[in-house]
């Protein structure tokens, strides 16, 4: 059975609580969302039949500044995990000094079953009934699993006719032409492989023949294949919903990522072998990536990774007693609120690109992510080194610390 999500997070604030001097009420306030607002959406199908969908949207924690999250199309969506996300936003936000609290939403749906009109019908009837629920200082929505710049365009275009008025930071992941930043789409999987750099360096590993295995190949685990491929590195297996693929010498990023547009699938590529999804986790590999969805590195499964290092690009791939196994093995973890922390540092860029309408260069954009997520790392780095800790348990450090300061600061009212 898979693991709780949202019991996973709270486990985790837990594993970094001996490791900070603060009252128990903060772990308390930290273990619950604060808001969390449940919807019921009809939405006419081409048919002519209604179909009713279940949607959410958490908001965790404000206490550094406005709510911040992607949106999640899947059929596993469900309450305890959009909680879990947003936990684990409020997290990450602050683990890279952001001054951002964390929110999620999702809604409970095959998007492969829709047409484009259902879907956009369907996003726009969420847009309509969270926009109460959300605004430029208050929560401020982005793209994650099945979402793209498509889905936040209907988002902003929907807000704005009920609003009247143009609000192009209300949400973030949009097309440029809507207002978006250059560098988000890749802004996940480039901030993933500035932490695996910084890490290989520290490890002496930098520069080697690296070999690794990316599950999950959609916006993070394929841009991530992309970038390893230009640094030099070796990606010999991937896998998507539908299996894996495996050659020992290599995949070639464009010749993949073409057939996955052409097929959607990445299993059948010629010159591959397929294996199973769970075959990919036993690949002898120097570093493994998981980029699908929560809680598929497992006790059932962590015994047989042979990787070295793990990049968490999705959010909650690894649960705890799997995180267990693996650090005894002595496997790097680097965990998801600091590996995956590029989308949302790229997010918040373009929130104060639109709200200042200065619109930056990419290569501003890159240089102000690359400073920003390698000082979280080697901040995360020294704590882990300091308290003789895991990478997450030290992330973790940080952000509550911080979270807890400006909670102090606040006070609790009324
Ligand atoms: P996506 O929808 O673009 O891609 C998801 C991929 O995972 C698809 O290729 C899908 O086929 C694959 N997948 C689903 N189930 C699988 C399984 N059982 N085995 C192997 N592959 C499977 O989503 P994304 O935006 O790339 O997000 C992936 C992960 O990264 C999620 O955990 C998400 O929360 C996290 N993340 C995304 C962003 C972002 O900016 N997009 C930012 C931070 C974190």
């Amino acid at each position: 059975m898979q693991r709780n999500p949202y019991e996973m997070f709270k486990q985790q604030i837990d594993e970094a609580a001996p490791f900070l001097k603060i009252d128990q009420e903060y772990f308390d306030i930290l273990k619950e969302p604060k808001e969390v607002l449940e919807l019921s959406l009809p939405v006419r199908l081409d048919d002519g039949s209604v179909k009713m969908f279940k949607a959410w949207r958490s908001h965790f924690n404000n206490a550094l500044g406005p709510y911040k999250g992607g949106i999640r199309y899947h059929v596993q969506v469900n309450r305890d995990e959009v909680i879990a996300l947003s936990g684990w936003m409020t997290i990450k936000c602050a683990v890279v000094r952001l001054p951002l609290g964390g929110a999620k939403g999702g809604i409970s749906c095959n998007p492969a079953e829709l047409s484009t009109g259902e879907l956009e019908k369907l996003t726009r009837a969420y847009a309509l009934g969270v926009s109460r629920f959300i605004g430029t200082d208050y929560d401020i929505p982005a793209p994650d699993v099945n979402t793209n710049a498509q889905t936040m365009a209907w988002i902003a275009d929907t807000y704005e006719k009920v609003k009247g008025f143009s609000e192009p930071s209300v949400i973030t992941g949009k097309p440029i032409e809507v207002g978006g930043s250059l560098g988000r789409g890749t802004a996940t999987a480039q901030g993933g492989v500035f932490i695996l750099r910084e890490a290989l360096k520290e490890l002496g590993l930098h520069g080697k023949d690296l070999t690794c295995a990316i599950q999950g190949y959609g916006n993070a685990g394929s841009f991530v294949h992309q970038l390893l491929q230009g640094m030099g590195l070796k990606v010999v297996a991937v896998s998507d919903s539908k299996g894996a693929i495996y050659n020992p010498n290599g995949l070639s990023y464009d010749k993949v990522k073409e057939h996955k547009l052409r097929t959607r699938s990445v299993v059948g590529f010629p010159g591959s072998e397929t294996i199973s999804g769970e075959d990919l986790l036993r690949v002898d590999v120097d570093v493994l990536i998981p980029a699908a969805l929560e809680g598929m590195i497992t006790e059932s499964n962590a015994n047989d990774i042979k990787a070295k290092v793990m990049l968490e690009l999705a959010n909650g791939p690894t649960t705890p007693e799997a995180e267990a196994i693996l650090s005894d093995k002595g496997v790097l973890i680097l965990p998801d609120v600091l590996a995956n922390a590029g989308g949302v540092i790229v997010s918040y860029f373009e929130w104060v690109q639109g709200r200042t309408g200065d619109y930056w260069s990419e290569k501003m954009v890159q240089e102000r992510l690359e400073e920003r997520i390698v000082q979280s790392f080697h901040d995360i780095w020294a704590i882990k080194n300091n308290y003789k800790i895991r990478m997450r348990q030290a992330a973790y450090v940080q952000a509550i610390g911080r979270i807890a300061s400006a909670m102090r600061f606040r006070g609790i009212w009324p």
